[in-house]
């Protein structure tokens, strides 16, 4: 029977595959220490305004930083932590780095800059996500339109009943919620007006043939304009090259996320790269 406990779909394997079983094997162990050993590190990718080009904010992307085997990217590891139970803790640990990581940037002079930070199924479900993104919220000096959660789709359609209040109660705190990889799973569109969501993230299996296959464009645009049609704003995630940055720009995309503009690096990288940033407009 399938199991179906609110885990996320990620890019590298499902638990079922034989491939899954053998990197379990090897990386548990280690994986239950990597919390209290300090192994996990937060990266963060530009989001930028297509039509400006300047940066509104950024998504924390969790990695493993393996003693040995060097930097592990979440679609090996996460689905284990989910497996093992853990999701809940790493999933909150990655949201206090981010509000932290967040209190410094506003500090530093980026008082609208905006994270984004991914939730997963089980954290939703766990009754427990709302208390604590409040306790977040009180304990570091940010705004809560600063945060933004990302949603998987598939999660929200999957466990509606249950998911519908939570994202409600959440929105209550005056944070922003996105739906992450729309496109690729259940869309049932009549169901978007329902959901208290800001953002739709275009996932980037969409993006990735633009320009070369007509289908693929034609239903980013249509994505586009119907998320426009119920006041939504619109990222689209793996844009690699200007023809992509230059179609997505075309029709009215408000966000664009990906290699074109930055990989997900360090903050300290961040960092160097606002500055960079900076200058090339006081250049101009
Ligand atoms: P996502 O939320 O859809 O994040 C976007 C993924 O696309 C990231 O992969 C990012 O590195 C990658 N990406 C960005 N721009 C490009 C591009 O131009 N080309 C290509 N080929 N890829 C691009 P990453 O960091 O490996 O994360 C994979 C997934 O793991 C994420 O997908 C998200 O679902 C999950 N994830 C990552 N961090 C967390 C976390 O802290 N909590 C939870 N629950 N899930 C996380
Ligand atoms: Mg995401
Ligand atoms: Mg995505
Ligand atoms: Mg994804």
């Amino acid at each position: 029977q399938a199991k179906d406990d609110g885990r996320n779909n990620y890019a590298f394997y499902q638990p079922e595959q034989s491939q899954f079983i053998e990197q379990w094997v090897r990386l548990e162990p280690e994986l239950r220490r990597a919390l209290a050993l300090d192994q996990f590190r937060v990266f963060y990718q530009p989001q930028i305004n297509a039509e400006t080009g300047k940066i509104s904010g950024v998504e924390a992307l969790l990695r493993w930083q393996h003693p040995k085997e060097g930097l592990i990217p979440p679609g090996m590891f996460l689905p284990i932590v989910e497996e093992i139970g853990l999701m809940n803790q790493v999933g909150n640990w990655v949201l206090e780095q981010a509000c932290a990581q967040a209190e410094k940037w506003k500090k530093s002079g980026y008082p609208n800059f905006r994270i984004a930070v991914n939730i997963a199924g089980q954290q939703i479900l766990s009754h427990r996500l709302v208390d604590i993104v409040k306790e977040l919220l009180e304990k570091y000096d940010i705004h809560p339109d600063q945060l933004e959660l990302e949603i998987v789709e598939n999660i929200v359609m999957k466990h509606a009943d249950a998911a519908q209040p939570v994202l409600n109660e959440l929105r209550n705190l005056g944070v922003r919620l996105a739906l992450d990889d729309f496109g690729t799973g259940y869309s049932s569109l009549s169901y978007l007006k329902m959901l208290p969501v800001q953002k739709v993230k275009i996932d980037q299996s969409l993006v990735r043939d633009i320009p070369d296959d007509p289908n693929d464009e034609a239903i980013a645009r249509a994505i586009i304009a119907l998320s426009h049609s119920l006041n939504l704003s619109v990222c689209a995630e793996g844009v690699e090259t200007e023809e992509q940055r230059k179609f997505l720009s075309g029709e009215h995309c408000d966000q664009l996320q990906g290699y074109l503009i930055s990989k997900p690096i360090p903050a300290n990288e961040l960092n160097l790269w606002l500055d960079q940033q900076e200058r090339q407009v006081e250049v101009r």
